[in-house]
């Protein structure tokens, strides 16, 4: 009998829990959909401050306008974090042409980010088409030396998850440069990550790791549309030019920073939980989905708290990283100054797959946690969140990994981020503000509940 009373005990409390959970999320959700601030700072980031490229005067100004944002929201502590970034400048816009017997045809291109200047007057060669990096090899010096070369490998389109297509092929722009010049390469044209066919070119970050500067050779993005053209012309006349001329400068690493905010925790403050994006992005759109969305959704998260009467136990922290696009300077200064005061970061969150609709997270913990995460995952359901997976969380927040940390990603549909990823059509307009705003709720209800929950470790340790 004892025993029954004790069950019905128990089964009541975790029936009141679930209870108490379902009506949290359902005033985080209404108030993110019916009283959110995401989308209005979104709008103020991406149309009064615009593109915010390490070490720009907008990655500046967004560092001043975020950190004003936080003052406002009340929380118990603001601060920024002092970080040196690199500081490179497209210069005036590129020039790319297919030099055909008809005459020259421009087609739309960009400078990669980091890439070298052309000398003044521009490149013009002989170009090769390859489909990757391993290709080289098999043409040898012989047909390389002298000439420009085309990666034209595309995202691969039957692969669901966009993210992987992009993996598949984001070597070529990386390393095409640094490994093409050792075949003696003049310049390298890379086709778009992008899975539609457009005329946008797509920049990035690409690096030459020890090439001496005066060996470096210059990379350029060419538009999908652009590397079809350049493709068939080259079937048609296998001796085909290109032309083009960049004028950017790669300047000394300037001072920057990551803004930081949170509310204190009310029974465990050493124990910290981090929710976040980055503040930096390209500068050929505004960086609305890359990653203005995450900015605004991680400052979301801590005003949905206070708007929704909710004390965390533990310390919530909203963090801005600076420089990942071209760095990742901010996520290893965060980790490393949090390494030297031995704080104890227990979950982190991170956004940066775009403002699309959220459909739930990707996990990268131990099996126990990842267990206490797929028993919430029917919270999510009226939300339509299905997506509980194993797999990577977010740059900025990798280097905090340990064997303790529960790191986790938000993972948005990703159909039309590619669309946009890196490209000048990054742009406000392109953000629904209520798949925004769902995407924040979401984050903010999963930081909830490790908040009142903790993690599978630490319940073991305290009994
Ligand atoms: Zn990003």
């Amino acid at each position: 009998m004892k025993k029954l009373i004790i069950l019905v005990y128990l089964s009541a409390c975790i029936g009141f829990a679930q209870n108490a959970d379902e009506k949290q999320l359902k005033s985080v959700y209404s108030t993110s959909l019916t009283n959110g601030q995401s989308y209005a700072w979104l709008d103020h980031l991406s149309n009064e401050i615009g593109g915010r490229l390490s070490g720009s005067s907008n990655a500046a100004k967004a560092v001043q306008y975020t950190k004003a944002e936080l003052e406002k929201l009340g929380l118990d502590k603001v601060w920024l974090q002092e970080v040196m970034v690199p500081k490179w400048e497209r210069g005036d816009a590129e020039e790319g042409y297919i030099l055909t017997n008809s005459g020259k045809i421009e087609v739309p291109i960009c400078a990669l980010g980091g890439s070298v200047a052309t000398k003044s007057g521009g490149v013009e060669a002989e170009i090769i088409e390859v489909k990757g990096i391993d290709d080289l090899k098999n043409l040898g010096k012989d047909k390389i030396q002298g000439k420009i070369v085309f990666y034209n490998r595309p995202m691969q389109a039957d692969l669901i998850s966009t993210f992987e297509a992009y993996g598949g092929c984001v070597d070529q722009r990386y390393a095409g440069a640094k490994e093409a010049l050792k075949y003696g390469a003049v310049g390298v044209v890379v086709r778009s990550m992008n899975l539609r066919l457009d005329d946008y070119p797509h920049t990035g970050s690409m690096g030459y790791e020890d090439v001496a500067v005066a060996d470096r050779i210059p990379a350029a993005a060419i538009s999908t549309n652009g590397a079809e053209l350049l493709s068939k012309q080259l079937q048609k006349n296998p001796k085909t030019k290109f032309g083009f001329s960049m004028f950017c400068k790669q300047y000394a690493d300037v001072k920057s920073h990551n803004v930081i905010g949170e509310i204190t925790g009310s029974e465990f403050p050493n124990e910290i939980i981090i929710v976040g994006g980055h503040l930096d992005s390209w500068d050929l759109g505004d960086g609305s989905h890359d990653d203005g969305a995450g900015v605004v959704q991680s400052m979301e998260v801590l005003r949905l708290m206070k708007q929704t009467g909710y004390k965390p136990k533990r310390t919530i922290r909203v963090v801005l990283f600076m420089n990942e696009e071209n760095g990742l300077r901010g996520g290893r200064k965060y980790a490393e100054v949090a390494k030297k005061k031995g704080e104890k970061h227990i979950f982190a969150l991170e956004s940066d797959a775009g403002g699309f609709t959220p459909r739930g997270f990707s996990f990268d913990c131990s099996p126990e946690n990842f267990a206490q995460v797929e028993s919430w995952k029917a919270l999510f359901k009226p939300y339509l969140i299905h997506y509980f997976e194993k797999g990577g969380s977010g740059a900025d927040i990798g280097p905090l990994k340990d064997d303790q940390i529960v790191l986790a990603g938000l993972r948005p549909d990703s159909q039309r981020y590619f669309d946009h990823h890196h490209a000048s059509n990054d742009t406000f307009d392109a953000v629904n503000k209520r798949e925004l705003e769902l995407g924040a709720a979401t984050m903010t209800s999963l930081v909830y509940l490790f908040d009142k929950y903790g993690t599978v470790k630490e319940k073991k340790i305290k009994g």
